[in-house]
C-alpha cells in the first residue's frame, strides 16, 4: 500500500511540476519581446500578403478600431490595423496588437456594428496576449525567445507568421480564450456605443455559410461558436 501511495504522490507532484512549467513558460515572453516578435512577423506578412492601401477601406477599419481602443484601459501595445486583399471573410491577430482584416470580411459584414464586433473581439485576444500564448503553447516560449536572441537562422518566425495568417489548426484559440475575448470585446462595444449585436449576428451568418459546405477559417480558429452566440446574445451593457 505504501509503495502505491508513494507512486501516486510521485505522479501527482510530477504532474504539478509540469503544469507549473507550462504556466511559467507562457510568462517567459515579456511584453517587449512580444513587440519584437510582432514587428518581425508584420514584416513577413507585408512581404507575403497583399496589404491594401485603399484610403477608404483603411479609414473605415481604423476609425472603428480607434473608437474601440479609446475605451480599452491599460494599453500595452501600439495597436495597428491592416487590410489584406483576400476574398475570404477572415480576420486575425498576431502578437503585439497588430490586427489584420481581409477585404472579404469588409464586404461580408452588413454594417459597421458587425465590423466593430469582430475588431473588438480581436482586440480582446491581443489585450490578453492570446496570440503569443498560443505560439508559446505550440512551440515553447523559450524557443520563441531564442529566435530573437539567436538570429532565427531558419526563419521560423516567418513560418509562424504565415501559420497565424492562414489559420493553422495548431494555433487555434482555446475555448476559454474565446470566452475571454468575447467578454472584453463586449465591454468595448458597449462602452464605445458600437452596438452589441454585431458579433453574434456576424457569427450566425458565418455559421450558415459553413452549413452550406464552405470551409470557414474564422470559425475554426475561433471555436465554440454556438455556445458563444448564446452567451453574447444574453449579455447586457
Ligand atoms: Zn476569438
Amino acid at each position: 500500500m505504501k509503495r502505491t501511495a508513494a507512486i501516486f504522490l510521485l505522479l501527482l507532484f510530477s504532474g504539478c511540476a509540469a503544469l507549473e512549467n507550462v504556466v511559467r513558460d507562457f510568462n517567459l515572453v515579456s511584453v517587449s519581446e512580444e513587440k519584437e516578435i510582432s514587428d518581425k512577423m508584420a514584416k513577413e506578412i507585408s512581404q507575403k500578403m497583399n496589404i491594401v492601401k485603399d484610403a477608404q477601406m483603411n479609414g473605415r477599419v481604423n476609425s472603428i478600431g480607434e473608437r474601440l481602443l479609446k475605451v480599452l484601459p491599460n494599453k500595452e501595445f501600439d495597436y495597428q490595423f491592416f487590410v489584406i486583399e483576400d476574398k475570404t471573410p477572415n480576420a486575425f491577430t498576431i502578437p503585439g496588437g497588430k490586427i489584420y482584416v481581409h477585404t472579404g470580411l469588409l464586404t461580408f459584414v452588413d454594417n459597421d456594428s458587425e465590423l466593430a464586433g469582430v475588431l473588438a473581439h480581436e482586440i480582446g485576444h491581443a489585450a490578453e496576449r492570446h496570440p503569443v500564448k498560443n505560439l508559446s503553447r505550440a512551440y515553447g516560449a523559450g524557443y520563441l525567445v531564442s529566435l530573437l536572441t539567436g538570429g532565427d537562422p531558419n526563419n521560423q518566425l516567418k513560418v509562424m507568421a504565415i501559420n497565424l495568417a492562414t489559420g493553422s489548426a495548431l494555433l487555434k484559440y482555446s475555448r476559454s480564450d474565446e470566452l475571454e475575448a468575447d467578454e472584453i470585446g463586449f465591454e468595448l462595444v458597449c462602452r464605445s456605443g458600437s452596438g452589441t449585436q454585431g458579433l453574434p449576428n456576424f457569427l450566425k451568418k458565418l455559421q450558415s455559410l459553413q452549413t452550406s459546405g464552405r470551409q470557414i477559417t474564422f470559425l475554426s480558429t475561433h471555436p465554440a461558436t454556438a455556445d458563444r452566440i448564446r452567451r453574447l446574445e444574453g449579455m447586457k451593457c
